[in-house]
């Protein structure tokens, strides 16, 4: 629907070599891969590829190495293993990204195989996208495919930098995600409801000022309330708060009402001492936060009042915990509001950002969502109604 790039579906990949740009950014300790979501959602085009008899070469970046050469703890070789054993396909690795070790591989690879190369930064050059770097991948592929999701947002050598030298186009999972979270701007089911929690005003204004254009309705929680609340004129105590985004703030709640678009705030919070493991809370109305509290959940009224929101609601997006999650006390009011979504079997649920989505996991709600972003930072950009540098690069539908 919102999608309007070419895709593997578009392009012969029968014989071709086949350039793929994934995110296998997966958490690793001791050589052990954790969570393989992004693996499972790699899959599907991956297995397109292989079905349809390309010879099937990988990249990705794990982690944040230096850029001065090979860090054992952050090679891919792990990966590559997980990945075989999750696909059951015939999947080798090269311990080289840009060197003659990986073209050897690349030249030697058959039609139906797969091969990863080593991890893509662990030369700077990756990162500032240089056109060396470009030139090189794409000389392993007759075609390239982008489906990391979780870093189209940045303009680096392995994202954008083939785009220039072959043809491009996008992977089943990078697909579905832009489709997803541009389809809430496009033409949601009604009511759609907008959550939208966190830390900060000041990292979420532009996800705010862009729902508002979309949303029905928009639900405040997390740290950010308390910055609204200063907009109305209540005292906040030792709240999380900004007081420079306070006009910023307003002008949401302005933009909001001529817009027609309900904007909820919590009328109840729940207060502690300090901020720890240790601290125990009590239940306070918005307008009532002692001096020295400081808010780290909605309270009771508030859970309610959203839960009955989310009830109505054909769409719902959600970003940002509602509360400090992490902190058992202080993950009530982002359960409920999970509950509340899940609840809701008849409407599209859509769950971006990191903390959101391992809230989200915490709960064990995951299955319940429509749909769960792959992607923290990318799913923001779109969310801010940004292009992702990744798409951008590829040929148009
Ligand atoms: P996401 O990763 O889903 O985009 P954010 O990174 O914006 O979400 O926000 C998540 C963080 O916000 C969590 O670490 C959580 O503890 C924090 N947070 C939520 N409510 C509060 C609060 N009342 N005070 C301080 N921090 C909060
Ligand atoms: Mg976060």
């Amino acid at each position: 629907m919102a999608f309007t790039k070419k895709t593997v579906r578009d392009i012969d990949v029968d014989g071709k070599r086949v350039l793929v740009r994934v995110d296998f950014n997966v958490p690793i300790a001791d050589g052990v891969v954790g969570d393989t979501t992004r693996i499972s959602a790699a899959l599907p085009t991956i297995k397109y590829l292989v079905e349809h008899n390309a010879r099937v070469i990988l990249m990705s970046h794990l982690g944040r190495p230096t850029g001065d050469g090979p860090q054992p703890e952050l090679s891919l070789a792990p990966v590559a293993k997980k990945l075989a054993e999750m696909s059951g396909l015939d999947v080798q690795f090269v311990d080289d990204t840009y060197g003659d070790k990986a073209t050897a591989a690349v030249n030697a690879l058959q039609p139906g195989h797969v091969l990863v190369l080593e991890n893509v930064r662990f030369d700077k050059r990756e990162k500032k996208n240089d056109p060396e770097i470009a030139k090189k991948l794409a000389s392993y592929g007759d075609v390239f495919v982008l489906d990391a999701f979780g870093t189209a947002h940045r303009a680096q050598g392995s994202v954008v930098g083939p785009a220039a030298y072959i043809p491009a186009v996008a992977g089943f999972l990078l697909e579905k995600e832009v489709d997803t979270l541009t389809g809430i701007f496009a033409d949601p089911a009604r009511p759609f409801v907008a959550i939208v929690g966190g830390s900060k005003v000041s990292s979420k204004i532009g996800v705010l000022d862009h729902l508002i254009d979309s949303a029905d309705t928009l639900i405040i929680g997390g740290g950010m309330a308390y910055t609204f609340f200063l907009a109305k004129g209540y005292t906040v105590g030792t709240s999380l708060q900004e007081p420079d985004w306070v006009d910023r703030a307003k002008e949401m709640m302005e933009k909001a009402e001529k817009k027609g678009v309900k904007l909820l705030l919590p009328i109840d919070n729940i207060v502690a001492d300090h901020f720890g493991e240790d601290a125990t809370g009590e239940t306070v109305d918005s307008d009532k936060i002692p001096a020295d509290r400081m808010g780290m959940d909605i309270g009771p009224k508030t859970e309610a009042l959203y839960a009955e929101a989310i009830a109505g609601a054909k769409t719902v997006f959600w970003n940002g915990p509602m509360g400090v999650f992490e902190m058992d006390q202080f993950a009530h009011g982002t359960k409920a509001v999970a509950e509340a979504v899940a609840d809701n079997a008849g409407c599209t649920s859509i769950i971006g950002g990191g903390d959101s989505v391992a809230a989200v996991n915490k709960f064990g709600l995951a299955d319940k969502m429509s749909w769960i972003s792959t992607g923290g930072g990318a799913s923001m950009e779109l969310v801010e109604g940004k292009a992702l540098p990744g798409v951008e690069a590829l040929l148009d539908a």
